[in-house]
């Protein structure tokens, strides 16, 4: 019998792409999701069990079903500038969904926990390379809610037979290159599927959110690791806790940041087609520049990213862009 993996936020963008991954070591991935952003149709590779994470009584009876042997919990509210606009959904939703996930995850002997932090949890920092030891000073609700979960699960581990792995995440891009899984949020706010959507005339124009930033060419500056890579590195960080290695936390980009106007360049150039976009204002929360420090990652996982490239990242996300699992 395979081992079960329970899956909070399975059918979301990384959540599925994660669940692919996870039936190809031999896993099953259970799937808990709330569906108030994710898809029933992304839930493909194992069970799929809706139910809300401040549902404690769900929880447990999932928890009870299927015995998981590791938790990997993507599920949350992930938009930076929402998290300004209504902070206090992201503190309930993000933060007190996942201390109720954690105390069922304790209650019921499961022992290793993977969770999904990010990049924002750092602040806007001056440092050329974000590395694990960077203080952390989010500037937005977002990565202040991530960096509370961080902190339960510091302590809970603590006190409780709990280890758990911490990755923060640079910005995810791509899609899985069989396109059975890709993203597709409602309402989109990612610069790649934006622009995609731009180029495709499924809206007017992108918009540069910003072109005065102190970077070479005036807009932000982003590290992107492609999807396919982040969740090959989950499986290794589920493969450490399940080796006995203990708690960690792991940076996962690429270490190369690249401009939102050098991405427009590279979306050109992959599609072959003109990118309609105006310039406008700075979104509120925005940091200037996030790249990753992820030596971590390499020398304790053995993470390499096969498929980061810029031009790779837009190419598997046209692809899913074009084709029929995108409309719903
Ligand atoms: N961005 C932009 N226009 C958009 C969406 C995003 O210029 O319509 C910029 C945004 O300011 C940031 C970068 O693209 O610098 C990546 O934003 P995204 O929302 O994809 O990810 P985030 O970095 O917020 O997690």
């Amino acid at each position: 019998m395979t081992d079960t993996i329970l899956v909070t936020g399975g059918a979301g963008y990384i959540g599925a792409h994660a669940c692919k991954a996870l039936k190809a070591a031999g896993f099953t991935p259970v799937t808990y999701d709330n569906l108030s952003t994710g898809w029933q149709d992304a839930v493909k590779f194992g069970p799929f069990e809706q139910g809300d994470l401040l549902d404690r009584a769900r929880l447990d009876e999932v928890f009870a079903k299927h015995k998981p042997a590791a938790v990997m919990h993507f599920a949350a509210l992930s938009q930076v500038g929402e998290s300004m606009q209504d902070p206090g959904r992201y503190w309930r939703e993000n933060v007190m969904g996942a201390l109720n996930l954690i105390e069922a995850t304790v209650a019921a002997d499961c022992r290793h926990f993977v969770f999904s932090s990010t990049c924002a949890t750092y602040g806007d920092k001056d440092e050329v390379t974000l590395t694990e030891d960077t203080p952390q000073e989010p500037i937005n609700a977002y990565g202040g809610s991530k960096l509370a979960i961080e902190g339960i699960l510091r302590d809970f581990s603590a006190r409780h037979d709990l280890e758990a792995v911490i990755f923060r995440y640079f910005n995810v891009a791509g899609a899985d290159p069989e396109a059975e899984v890709g993203e597709f949020h409602q309402p989109e706010t990612h610069l790649i599927p934006l622009m995609l959507d731009a180029i495709d005339g499924k809206r007017p124009a992108l918009t540069i959110y910003g072109t005065d930033y102190a970077t070479p060419d005036g807009t932000c500056i982003r590290d992107y690791v492609h999807v396919m890579d982040l969740v090959d590195a989950h499986v290794l960080g589920l493969t450490w806790l399940r080796q006995g290695k203990g708690g960690q936390v792991f940076n996962l980009g690429t270490g190369s940041g690249f401009s939102v106007r050098e991405v427009v360049e590279a979306s050109r150039s992959v599609t072959n087609r003109e990118v309609p976009m105006t310039e406008g204002a700075r979104r509120p929360g925005d940091c200037t520049k996030l790249v990753s420090g992820s030596a971590r990652a390499a020398e304790d996982l053995g993470w390499s990213p096969k498929r980061s490239t810029l031009s790779e990242m837009i190419a598997d996300a046209w692809r899913w862009h074009q084709g029929p699992g995108f409309t719903r």
